[in-house]
């Protein structure tokens, strides 16, 4: 399904079809190192522009508020059968739009938001009488060690509305220090504990996770948007078993549609639906649902545990190759699919934003990334976020790998250089020649 200029959108919006060439020229003549992207399949695509937008179906198989919904029903018991089946979960919501609006969903369902809207008009009339009441607290990894911003961040609703205690990872191990996470917990007793990270590259002990949880009453929650596919593979030990919620995004690792997915036990199944719709959302994107499940089908195919395998065997070979070139990765490697380069021992005067940059214009896909205890602002930063996902897809091996570790090294000391970054383009249109894109 490359391109078509005799597409309805080409022919009726020339404007809009501009883009979209760009767009595909894009994708194919760079390499996506943004590890919370990937490449979908020809059929997932097909099914995330197909009739199914047409069509509203609030409510759940069986129980809509709209009539003709029976092929909706169809889509929707499909996508959830083949989550349990995949994931092993007593119950499944295919329906939120995003990662953010799964844990939106989770939040809604299960804590009490503290009362901070109209604080300050209530203490101009009644100085003396506190009126804030606190929300529920949540214990989770900070922002700037990995976590997501719907894990407590200030600017975020979730930030906004309850209290947060943050853990984070260990200065000189860069892994996630449990005795740490218990000592918060018993201090600040939180009724919900998040796990789960946008850029931690070892491998999660939900166990331990539980053990607190249990220890201190709080629920638990494991948010494995970028891990799932992983997960789905038997690549990394599945939180299901252990946690009260497990939510995640579809599109990461998982290899499907833009979108959201949320898990719980059997008793908040209820509860999880009802925060969804109507708690959260109106009509759900039926045309998302229903490659939700085309890309459910495929990851319960046995190539999907292939594709993860060599998603982390890329991975490793992708920083082994880096710190060779004396880029340090924080923690010093990684167990999956994503890694944490940190510039300043190599590159001192390069911030994450020049490398992105500098990256971006030799055809090499990245972002700048805070690390653990970064001195320099967001929008500097120190380090840069590095995946595999997306590379893979493509078909890339270990050997490529090695060749990108090069040029991503060659990118960051070419001090911006246009000729130097020039030649490595090139370099980076002839790799992607090599391995197409899937829908290509
Ligand atoms: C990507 C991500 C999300 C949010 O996904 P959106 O679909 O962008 O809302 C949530 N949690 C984690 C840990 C993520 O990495």
């Amino acid at each position: 399904m490359a391109l078509d200029n005799h597409s309805p959108i080409a022919k009726q919006d020339p404007e809009v079809w501009k883009a979209f060439v760009a767009e595909e020229e894009r994708q194919d003549t760079t390499l996506e190192l943004i590890a919370s992207e990937n490449h979908v399949s020809p059929a997932v695509l097909q099914a995330a522009g197909s009739i199914f937008t047409n069509k509203y179906a609030e409510g759940y198989p069986g129980r809509r508020y709209y009539g003709g919904c029976e092929n909706m029903d169809t889509i929707e018991n499909i996508a959830r059968d083949r989550v349990k089946q995949l994931f092993g979960c007593d119950h499944a919501n295919v329906q939120p739009s995003s990662g953010s609006q799964a844990n939106q969903a989770v939040f809604l369902a299960t804590m009490q938001p503290g009362s901070r809207f109209g604080e300050s008009e209530q203490r101009e009339k009644n100085p003396d009488q506190p009126v804030r009441t606190p929300g529920d607290m949540i214990l989770s990894l900070d922002l700037d060690h990995g976590g997501h911003l719907t894990h407590g961040k200030h600017v975020n609703m979730s930030g906004k509305w309850f209290r947060v205690t943050h853990y984070g990872v260990n200065r000189e191990t860069g892994r996630i220090d449990m005795d740490e996470v218990r000592r918060l917990a018993r201090q600040c007793k939180p009724k919900m504990i998040i796990t789960g990270a946008s850029a931690y590259s070892r491998i999660w002990d939900w166990d331990a996770f539980a053990e607190i949880a249990e220890d201190v009453g709080a629920m638990l929650l494991a948010d494995i948007a970028h891990i799932a596919g992983l997960v789905a593979a038997g690549e990394h030990p599945s939180p299901v078993p252990v946690c009260d919620f497990v939510t995640t995004t579809t599109h990461k690792t998982l290899r499907g549609p833009r979108g959201g997915l949320a898990m719980c036990k059997e008793q908040w199944a209820k509860k999880l639906d009802s925060a969804v719709f109507p708690g959260m959302q109106g009509g759900p994107l039926m045309h998302a649902v229903a490659a939700k499940a085309v890309a459910f089908g495929e990851a319960l195919q046995p190539g999907f545990k292939d594709y993860q395998k060599r998603v982390i065997e890329n991975a490793k070979t992708l920083a082994e190759s880096l710190i060779s070139r004396k880029l340090n990765i924080v923690s010093g490697g990684t167990d999956n699919h994503v890694m944490l380069v940190d510039l300043r021992d190599g590159f001192p005067d390069v911030t994450g934003a020049m490398a992105e940059d500098w990256l971006g214009q030799a055809g090499i896909v990245v972002n700048k990334n805070m690390i653990p205890f970064d001195e320099r602002k967001p929008m500097e930063t120190s380090g840069l976020r590095l995946g595999t996902p997306a590379l893979t897809t493509r078909g890339l091996g270990p050997d490529e790998m090695r060749t990108v570790a090069e040029l991503i090294t060659k990118a960051i000391g070419s001090a911006g250089d246009a000729s130097v970054l020039g030649n490595i383009r090139n370099d980076v249109r002839e790799m992607c020649k090599q391995f197409k894109l899937p829908h290509a």
